[in-house]
């Protein structure tokens, strides 16, 4: 039978690389984002498309607990995020609570009605998209990077609560993978960055897909666990 995955922010980047390589395994998407648009690649595709701000956490949980009603959700990977970067001592309070209520607080309303359905039929894989950031510090990221490493925290604990329900919980934390948010990045910066990476290139979003397949796979022996993957940024 096909698998329902529940995805954030599979419009582009890393997030619809992933909806495509699942797609493409008979998968059942039903993303969640902002716009709620469907990418023209998943035109006529099985794949439904939502449109929530997850920042929004009363009416995200209001949404998920409806698709609930409707679907039983095997997978859920929550991959939307955001980056609004300042040093700390000039950061308007809005950047620091757009970024820690669309990155962290958000997964009460996200994951909150799935967890209970996974638990209730014992099984289910959850995967968050974290960032090599949470694990370094970063200039100008206080916001970003505490939000990305909470999600590490918080997945921790969401292992251990969860292993006797069957539900597989793991982080993955990418470095810099080639998206319109690493577009953004100022040429000579990425240049700087470039060389700084021990494989001298950017990921690709299909890396990150890979690793969700292993996370997703039948039979892995992964269970509250980060997987780095920074073409050798940051080795640990
Ligand atoms: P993009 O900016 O390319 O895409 C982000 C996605 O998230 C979009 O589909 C967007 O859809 C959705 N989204 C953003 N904010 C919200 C919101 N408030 N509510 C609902 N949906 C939202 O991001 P990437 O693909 O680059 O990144 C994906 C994840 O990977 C993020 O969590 C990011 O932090 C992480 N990451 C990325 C790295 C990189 O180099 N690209 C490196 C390390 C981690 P819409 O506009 O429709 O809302």
């Amino acid at each position: 039978m096909s698998k329902i995955t529940l995805i954030t922010g599979a419009t582009r980047g890393i997030g619809e690389t992933i909806a495509n390589g699942l797609l493409l395994q008979n998968h059942k998407i039903i993303n969640i984002s902002r716009t709620g648009i469907v990418p023209e690649v998943f035109k006529n595709k099985d794949f439904i498309s939502y449109k929530s701000d997850i920042s929004d956490i009363d009416s995200t949980y209001k949404l998920v607990s409806d698709i609930t009603q409707k679907y039983k959700i095997d997978n859920i990977i929550l991959n939307a995020g955001i980056t609004n970067d300042n040093f700390f001592h000039k950061m308007k309070k809005e950047q620091w609570q757009n970024v820690l209520n669309t990155n962290l607080l958000s997964i009460y309303g996200i994951l909150n009605p799935v967890i209970n359905q996974m638990r209730n039929n014992e099984k289910g894989n959850v995967i968050f998209i974290s960032s090599i950031n949470a694990h370094r510090g970063v200039m100008g990221q206080t916001n970003y990077s505490s939000s990305k490493s909470a999600i590490v925290a918080f997945n921790r604990c969401l292992a251990l609560e969860n292993s006797n329900k069957n539900i597989k919980c793991n982080v993955i934390s990418p470095g810099y993978i080639e998206t319109e948010m690493s577009d953004s990045i100022r040429e000579d910066i990425r240049k700087k960055i470039t060389n700084e990476i021990p494989l001298k290139r950017f990921g690709k979003t299909e890396e990150v897909l890979d690793v969700v397949n292993l996370l997703l796979s039948d039979n892995n022996y992964f269970q509250g666990a980060n997987i780095d993957i920074n073409g050798g940024l940051l080795i640990r």
